[in-house]
């Protein structure tokens, strides 16, 4: 088995998850068949999608659903529509889904989708046929029971409806064949925010956990304005915390005094983007994530905390909005920092638990409140984080990664056993 724990440079992102579960392999001392079993994935499929584009020419690009392990319930996860999503990140996204329902105990298993595209070049009626065609080709491998998907990058409400039309057109009427759907689909109150929802209460525990007081005296710089750290600094911006800097694609914002993120919503909605914002200097995405602050909130693509930058990160706490924002070597130089790190597998769980209360009520045929989705959603989110807590003061020098993915890899292989797989 080529299973890594040593740290090095230049792992692609299979290997970087990989070595996150022989961390845990190795605290759990797993035997050879799990490790040689969670190490690898369950199912890939690759199709070819060629899709008529407006002017008549042809689109061809790889598609890709990977299920990394279905032990604990049916496969979950997103698909997200992007240029770098090849079989390795792919793959990588989805054993972290395995590591996020498990460590947040959601009745699921692992995988992901990816459509390796461009979608800011394409029109709105290509990105509809290149989703239906996907969902076509890979729709006898979903299934309520069996792989349910949701919105990632640049996927969202839109596309989980022309999902449930397709599939529905072929196997029948199924709410519950995706997640993160329109309300009036059957979607769920509260799935749109939810990742942002639990960024921020995981970033509350943390918060409080080293004792930097009140919110109004922390100052906050998110990475990305998508729909993961556009609502991370709405609703911690609610929570009276100082959200200081924000960026997207085009660039960042700082404005030490604090953002009025109200503000800059509508800016964003009038101009598509947060530079240009009054009041404001520019700051790039790279010098963003080196501000002194007390809260970092990476929350757009992976890898952007590495051997480059991990030095010069100077947060006290750094809360994963996106999915492998820290390679190995980089969380290794913040752990040694002192820099507490709130694993994506923890940080940004808060969709997929919201996505699982969606499923629930599409099965109960039955609409849940908003706060009644909330609360459960805190409940959840907090119990995972003193999980993690606890297990931390069982063991040693332990990170809050390395405890997270030692209490999910734990379940996972209960539950393999159980079935006879392992
Ligand atoms: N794409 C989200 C994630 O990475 C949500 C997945 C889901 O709800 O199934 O966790």
């Amino acid at each position: 088995m080529n299973l890594d724990t040593t740290v090095r440079d230049g792992m692609t992102p299979f290997e970087a998850v990989n070595h996150f579960f022989a961390r845990a392999a190795e605290i759990n001392q797993l035997g050879d068949a799990a490790i040689e079993v969670l190490a690898g994935t369950y199912r890939e499929l690759r199709v070819q999608l060629a899709v008529r584009r407006d002017d008549g020419s042809r689109l061809i690009c790889n598609g890709y659903r990977v299920q990394h392990n279905g032990a604990r319930g049916p496969y979950k996860g997103g698909i997200r529509f992007h240029p770098e999503a090849d079989i390795e990140e792919v793959r990588a996204l989805a054993s972290l889904m395995t590591w996020k329902t498990a460590l947040v105990d959601v009745p699921f298993g692992g995988a992901k989708g990816g459509v390796q595209v461009d979608p800011s070049r394409l029109s709105e009626p290509e990105l509809e046929r290149l989703t239906r065609r996907y969902t076509d080709q890979i729709g006898s491998v979903l299934g309520p029971q069996r792989d349910i998907p949701a919105p990632d990058m640049n996927t969202n409400a839109q596309t989980m409806s022309w999902i449930l039309d397709q599939y529905g057109r072929k196997y029948g009427h199924t709410p519950q064949i995706v997640t993160g759907k329109p309300i009036a689909l059957g979607g769920s109150y509260g799935r749109t925010e939810a990742t942002g929802r639990g960024v921020v209460m995981t970033m509350d525990e943390a918060v409080s956990d080293a004792g930097l007081g009140d919110p109004s005296e922390v100052s906050v710089a998110v990475q990305g304005f998508g729909n993961v750290g556009s609502w991370a600094a709405r609703i911690a911006a609610e929570e009276g915390y100082r959200i200081v800097a924000v960026s997207d694609i085009e660039g960042g914002i700082h404005v030490p005094g604090g953002i009025n993120i109200d503000q800059l919503v509508a800016h964003v909605a009038d101009t598509g983007t947060v530079t240009g914002f009054p009041g404001s200097d520019a700051v790039s995405n790279e010098s963003l994530l080196e501000l002194d602050v007390d809260v970092l909130i990476p929350a757009a693509i992976g890898e952007v905390i590495t051997t480059e930058n991990a030095d010069r990160i100077q947060a006290r706490i750094v809360v994963e909005g996106a999915n492998h924002p820290t390679t190995p070597v980089a969380d290794r130089i913040l752990g040694d920092r002192g820099i507490t790190v709130v694993p994506d597998i923890l940080a940004n769980a808060g969709g997929v638990t919201v996505s699982y209360y969606e499923w629930v009520q599409n099965n109960q045929e039955m609409r849940w409140s908003l706060e009644d989705v909330n609360r459960r959603l805190e409940a959840k989110l907090r119990r995972a984080y003193q999980q993690c807590r606890e297990f931390q003061s069982g063991h040693e020098g332990l990170s809050l990664r390395e405890a997270g993915f030692s209490l999910a890899v734990a379940r996972v292989v209960e539950a393999a056993e159980l079935r006879g797989y392992i």
